[in-house]
């Protein structure tokens, strides 16, 4: 049963720059920086519930992308 109330604490996380988005702002890519926001955690899918988290709470993998030095 997913219904609104579990909406209501999700949140897009953009993999770049950390920026974040309510999930019911309807935001697919960062305003900051244009990468496509992220909604769930790529390796276990589970849903990114706080604005501030840059790891899962679940399987306590990275949000963001690799940091390859490349911020621009
Ligand atoms: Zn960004
Ligand atoms: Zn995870």
């Amino acid at each position: 049963m997913v219904g609104e109330n579990e909406q209501e604490k999700q949140y897009r996380l953009c993999p770049s720059c950390a920026n974040f988005s309510h999930v019911l702002e309807r935001h697919f890519f960062c305003i900051l920086c244009g990468t496509k926001l992220i909604d769930s955690c790529a390796k276990c899918g589970t849903p990114i519930t706080h604005p501030h988290g840059k790891f899962c709470h679940h399987c306590g993998s990275s949000y963001m992308a690799d940091q390859v030095g490349t911020n621009r």
